[in-house]
């Protein structure tokens, strides 16, 4: 029957005996397909997120005026402690946002591969693509254009939507859903960080982890020591294009385990 990890190939950083709590059938009648953008729809391997994590750090100490490291020690606090970067920025030290995400997205996209296959497989699911991101609306349509998949997706659910209100906030997911007259039942969640996937669980959509090798939060590096998946993580992944193209979309009980 179904595999622990579908279309996943061997990850050192995470246990093997993992297993998939939720029936691939379930999966396969969802009818809203919500996506994280950073190191969910493009590999980590490309190091986009990286020169994100850089331009913050320089954002932060051209601002205040204080060291490189020091900047960093900051961005990253912040990063644990209000969900994201700019949150701390925004609530500690009064920032506007619009010039901090201007500055921290003006990256060169070339790294971010050409994705026809990941194309393929989003555009092969039945119903509503959406992309759920923490970040600009600007990023996530420069980044999904170069991997070519932009024109899929309805609509994108911004940081300036949610309110600068970030993921993994209850908050941040009402403003998504009721923006995008989604019905959670009928939903699946795709996401590169475990805890953005407690508050889609609790809603009843799907959860799917795609396990990125960009583990920059204390949660991420946590997962090694999983023995299991915890509840609000239904299914993990570690090859997003593989695990999309062997969901049933035909809604019969299907095996994506198989099919990689
Ligand atoms: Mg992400």
């Amino acid at each position: 029957m179904s595999a622990a990890n579908p279309g996943s190939k061997p990850s050192l950083a995470l246990n093997a005996a993992l297993k998939s709590t939720a029936s691939p059938e379930i999966l396969a009648r969802k009818t809203v397909w919500i996506f994280d953008l950073d190191n969910t729809l493009y590999p980590a391997e490309c190091n986009l997120f990286a020169q994100v994590d850089q331009r913050m750090g320089e954002f932060i100490a051209k601002q205040l005026g204080v060291p490189f490291d020091y900047a960093r020690h900051l961005q990253k606090s912040y990063y644990r402690q209000f969900g994201t970067t700019l949150a701390g920025l925004m609530r500690v030290h009064k920032m506007s946002p619009e010039p901090f995400l201007d500055y921290v997205h003006d990256i060169d996209v070339s790294v971010v591969p050409d994705a026809p296959e990941l194309r393929a497989a989003i555009d092969r699911l039945p119903g509503r693509k959406l992309i759920f991101t923490n970040g600009s609306r600007a990023h996530a349509e420069r980044v999904a254009g170069k991997l070519g998949v932009l024109d899929l997706f309805e609509g994108i659910s911004d940081i300036a939507s949610c309110g600068y209100e970030p993921k993994p906030s209850a908050a941040a997911f009402d403003s998504m859903i009721k923006h995008h007259g989604v019905p959670s039942n009928d939903a699946a969640m795709f996401e590169d960080m475990p805890q953005n996937l407690e508050v889609p669980h609790k809603l009843g959509m799907a959860t799917v982890l795609v396990h990125s090798t960009y583990m920059d939060h204390p949660i991420q590096r946590d997962m090694r020591n999983w023995s299991a998946l915890p509840e609000h993580v239904h299914h993990l992944t570690n090859d997003l294009t593989a695990f999309l193209k062997v969901i049933d979309v035909n809604g019969s009980p299907g095996d994506p385990g198989t099919g990689n």
